[in-house]
């Protein structure tokens, strides 16, 4: 299929951050064929043309960490402090959980992260293979991570080993999903297991996803059992030897800071959930000018409550602005890059996160006629400080038109709401 954007203005996100006032975007099956100035001036013989006139085209936005299917437990149990709110609240409800849940949960999460302009997420939470079959009928892109946590991790890391090796035998699977290793975290797992999953990853290849000292009982309870830091941890076992995507990075020392450097570790950037858990505040400018990948994410929607990428990004750039005391940092470019460029290069695609010939087509396009974006003095500025999410009106995943003028093109949203309400009455 073939499909053109005409009239459009166009943030690349390319490596000169070209902005392209009238332009063009020409989709060919997956790809992005073509971009340019002006008009697009070959034959238009069985193509779908997009009007985008009044629109800005921007890469699909990418959420590197989220617990998708939590969508369920949004708003339930809250304003209790962690240990009480998981072991009264979350884990007695998620052990509940059966595949309906998953799968509903999950459809939940996909429609909120597709009606706000996320088109791939880095998920890490239970039945997985429910997460794929709903991936693959939404059209949206996941990287999926069965968690290993616990005692029975071994069990855990065989079935995720399997996933792994099932869903990338088949092929046609490959471009829409792919999966990583997820350890919850350096201190809900032993030495043992930190040190076989690090040499499973390696020799599996494939990526590790884990939370990294997110709060101070995790630094507290790491420092008394080995005398280290979660991170010089992860290093000794091996999880470092691997590709690894860390969430929150919250308390790191400077000497941690210089290790995840070296070991080209991505800093996932989750500033919602912890200043809603009160967890502390990343130095994401001290990492960033390390030369650190610093991605986004909005962790899971019990601790956010919601997995809107705008929110994400103009929080994460106020509270870094506070924190340094500097409103000079962050500013809008910066952050649109951690939601795009700097996601596909956390999560490996090398041909994700900017509108260039050859890359894959996830595409957003964005209403420039709502108040949000008028008037247009800075279009990154606008876009981090001022959209909410709302003005997303087209979305274009792997080449397919998923939303268009706000309507999704096959997903029942109305269903998905109704049974979702349904399946938590229930639950409750
Ligand atoms: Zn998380």
């Amino acid at each position: 299929m073939e499909l053109l954007i005409k009239d459009v203005t166009i943030v690349t996100m390319d490596e000169d951050r070209d902005v392209i006032d009238e332009g063009y975007i020409f989709i060919k099956e997956d790809r992005i064929q073509s971009v340019g100035k002006g008009q697009f001036t070959e034959s238009l013989e069985n193509v779908q043309v997009i009007d985008g006139k009044g629109f800005c085209a921007i890469p699909g936005l990418i959420n590197c960490h989220t617990h998708a299917a939590m969508t369920l437990l949004r708003g339930y149990g809250e304003g209790l402090p962690l240990m009480r709110w998981l072991n009264e609240k979350i884990w007695p409800m998620e052990s509940k959980f059966s595949e309906e849940h998953i799968n509903i949960g999950t459809k939940l999460a996909c429609l909120e992260m597709l009606r706000s302009g996320t088109t791939t997420f880095n998920d890490m939470y239970f039945m997985q293979e429910e997460v794929f079959k709903v991936a693959e009928e939404f059209n949206i892109r996941a990287v999926l991570g069965l968690p290993i946590i616990g005692e029975g991790w071994q069990e855990q890391l065989k079935s995720a080993l399997k996933l792994n090796n099932n869903l990338m035998s088949n092929t046609s699977n490959s471009k829409m999903v792919k999966t990583m290793l997820a350890p919850h975290s350096p201190y809900t797992l032993s030495y043992d297991a930190l040190k076989e999953i690090g040499a499973s990853a390696k020799a599996e290849k494939v990526g590790i996803h884990i939370h990294v000292a997110e709060t101070v009982d995790e630094i507290n309870i790491i420092k008394e059992k080995y005398n280290k830091t979660p991170c010089e941890l992860l290093e000794e076992t091996g999880v470092f030897h691997s590709k690894v995507i860390a969430a929150h990075c919250v308390h790191l020392t400077d000497s941690d800071i210089e290790l995840i450097k070296m070991k080209d570790v991505s800093a996932v950037y989750n500033p919602q959930s912890n200043m809603k858990l009160a967890s502390g505040v990343a130095r994401i400018v001290d990492f960033l000018d390390k030369g650190i990948n610093v991605c986004l994410g909005t962790d899971g929607t019990s601790s956010n409550n919601n997995l809107n990428m705008f929110e994400e990004m103009e929080t994460g750039a106020l509270l870094q602005k506070l924190w340094y005391k500097d409103p000079t940092k962050l500013d809008g470019k910066t952050v649109l890059a951690m939601a795009t460029v700097n996601g596909a290069k956390a999560l490996s695609y090398d041909n994700l996160g900017t509108i260039k010939e050859g890359n894959l087509a996830d595409i957003v396009l964005l209403n420039l006629n709502k108040h949000t974006f008028i008037p247009l003095h800075d279009i990154y500025s606008n876009m981090v400080f001022s959209a909410n999410g709302s003005e997303v009106e087209t979305v274009i995943v792997n080449g397919r038109v998923v939303m268009e003028k706000g309507k999704f093109k096959t997903i029942d949203e109305e269903k998905i709401l109704f049974e979702c309400n349904k399946l938590c009455r229930e639950l409750i």
